[in-house]
């Protein structure tokens, strides 16, 4: 396989992954990379069971489709505006989880409250205002508050992950998941403690450099 197959089936592989984590159902979510100034992304409406490589398009920065027969996700804009906005990312992966969308359809963030969200996510998820799924607006409300984080959460619709290459993505929406649940279950004994700021930047610290340094 060429590198741009091997992208293509990465998707793919990554695009079953969140169908048997449980984080999206149906044809829901979707999943990107980019890759030097071109764009792979998933197509409109294809169960992730039944997705092909061939199905994946691909597109400029400017959202041209340079190749595929398929109609891109209707979240593409999104996608486009947060490579824009934050050169250090490659993947993006949107997810409709039960967890991390029960705390958006509440409106609230999830504080740091747990070592591999500072680690791996880079602290508190703030939640996005309220946009119309597929509207510019999303990318305009996410980019207000994502700052350096790698996850956002939509307001009464999901949330957003982001990764230095797809195999991260897909770890911080398993650990945006995770610390959601646990925040939930922590509110139910108490008032959960969210981690000093310093102690959150210093694990992202760590992680960055030493740990999990990708450069
Ligand atoms: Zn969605």
């Amino acid at each position: 396989m060429n590198e741009m197959e091997l992208l293509k089936a990465d998707i793919v592989k990554y695009g079953k992954k969140i169908k048997s984590a449980n984080l999206v159902s149906g044809t829901w979510g979707n999943i990107s990379i980019r890759h030097g100034d071109k764009i792979y992304i998933t197509p409109c409406g294809i169960d992730y069971d039944n997705l092909l490589p061939e199905d994946i398009v691909t597109l400029n920065l400017e959202g041209k489709v340079i190749d595929g027969t398929k109609k891109p996700s209707t979240e593409l804009n999104t996608h486009i505006e947060l490579y824009k906005f934050r050169e250090d990312i490659n993947s993006i992966i949107h997810i409709h989880s039960i967890y991390a969308t029960s705390i958006a359809a509440a409106r609230k963030n999830i504080p740091a409250i747990v070592d591999d969200m500072a680690m791996i996510i880079g602290g508190e998820v703030p939640c996005a205002k309220y946009a119309f799924p597929g509207s510019k607006t999303i990318a305009q409300n996410i980019i207000e508050v994502i700052e350096n984080k790698n996850a956002v959460l939509l307001s009464n619709h999901g949330a957003i992950c982001l990764g230095r290459d797809i195999e991260e993505a897909f770890l911080v929406c398993e650990i945006l998941e995770k610390s959601a649940q646990i925040y939930l279950f922590s509110t139910q004994i108490g008032i959960p403690k969210p981690l000093a700021m310093e102690e959150v930047e210093k694990m992202r610290d760590v992680y960055l450099n030493i740990y999990n340094s990708k450069e």
